[in-house]
């Protein structure tokens, strides 16, 4: 019941819990101290992220005490869903309002018998990457724990009951990397059995690059997979597309990517945004192929989807495929993502500027 997270962000999220900031282990503690059976924890996180609940009225073989209890103390939705945009082939995006107003959006994609989600790590983003809707204004700040679990079972909750979420992508609003301490611990419950059960296989953390963090990542020793933005093939022109590569450089990139994949053993994937006239000439084709060729990698073109008020544009078909076709026959591993979810601003960031700029 989205309404009863607004009401509480209304008056004070303060005072109220997020439970979605807690592991099970947190819950149980707390159960404890008030003089409540441990063993209850397990059976609210079974109604929470096995049985979609988002009410404590809805664990009706709790005490109805406990459920007065946890109703003061704690808040399992603190958000509240803005938006919800559903396109014809599938794809849901969630534009969800964040207790102290801050916005964020998420999308469901069903594609065959998959069920993916990706979800949103910060309030904005401070990449600044020249193509994308969600850095414009800079980043306002970090999503919590809670926040970033919220998304995931806010999208569950809209699944058919048969249905299971299969698929994890953390490439929505920010820099999944610059908000670590946060994102790990929220992948940790959506791969705990007790949680939403979906094994590390199966989510994907996507980065602008960040090589510190990287190595983090790789120290971890979880076996996501590993996707980088790279969208362009040498310094200059990377500096011009993402502007952090200025003092990061694409071979420091490269070289804790390649770390990374020596500690996991996950195929890596770069991703490549090919804009019309920028990063999509032959040349370009030419010099990515010479970066990838030597690696067990998975590039993902995704032609530009573009922003109001931005002035690139998406290229050709015949651009797009010449584009493929260098580095298919170069033996690269080639995969073009599917514009879904194009006509309901499915892209990073687009579905908030929209609703701003209205
Ligand atoms: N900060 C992370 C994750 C968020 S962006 C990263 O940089 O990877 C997720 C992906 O969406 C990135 O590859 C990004 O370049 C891409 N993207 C952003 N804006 C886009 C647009 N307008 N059209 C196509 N892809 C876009």
């Amino acid at each position: 019941m989205p309404g009863t997270a607004a009401q509480d962000s209304g008056d004070g999220a303060g005072q109220r819990i997020h439970l979605l900031d807690l592991d099970v282990d947190q819950l149980r503690t707390w159960l404890v101290e008030q003089g409540q059976q441990g063993f209850r924890a397990k059976q609210i996180w079974n109604w929470i992220y096995q049985r979609r609940a988002s009410t404590f009225a809805e664990m009706t073989d709790l005490p109805k005490k406990l459920r007065e209890q946890l109703e003061q103390h704690f808040v399992i939705f603190r958000a509240s869903e803005v938006e919800a945009v559903c396109s014809s082939d599938g794809t849901d995006k969630l534009l969800v309002r964040l207790f102290d107003g801050g916005e964020v959006e998420c999308v469901l994609l069903r594609d065959g018998i998959r069920r993916s989600i990706c979800v949103s790590s910060q309030v904005g983003c401070a990449m600044g990457c020249v193509f994308c809707a969600s850095g414009l204004d800079g980043v306002d700040r970090n999503l919590t724990r809670g926040e970033i679990l919220e998304q995931m079972l806010r999208l569950q909750s809209r699944l058919d009951e048969d249905e299971r979420l299969s698929h994890i992508v953390m490439m929505g609003m920010g820099e999944p990397l610059a908000n670590l301490d946060r994102v790990l611990p929220a992948l940790d419950e959506a791969r705990s059995p007790e949680g939403l059960g979906i094994s590390p296989r199966r989510i994907t953390i996507s980065t602008v690059g960040l090589p510190p963090a990287i190595d983090r990542l790789s120290k971890h020793g979880v076996p996501y997979n590993l996707a980088v933005s790279l969208h362009a093939p040498n310094n200059e022109l990377r500096t011009q597309l993402v502007p952090v590569n200025k003092r990061i450089g694409i071979k420091a990139v490269l070289d804790a990517a390649d770390r990374y994949f020596e500690a996991n053993g996950r195929r890596l994937t770069f991703e490549y945004v090919l804009l019309g006239g920028l990063n999509d000439s032959d040349d370009c084709a030419h010099q990515l192929l010479g970066i990838l060729r030597r690696r067990n990698v998975m590039l993902n073109v995704i032609p530009y989807n573009p922003v109001a008020g931005l002035p690139y544009v998406t290229p050709s078909s015949k651009a797009i495929a010449d584009f493929k076709d260098i580095l298919v026959s170069g033996g690269v591993n080639v995969m073009f993502r599917q514009r879904k979810g194009s006509e309901i601003d499915a892209a990073c960031g687009q579905l908030r500027r929209n609703r701003q700029s209205v």
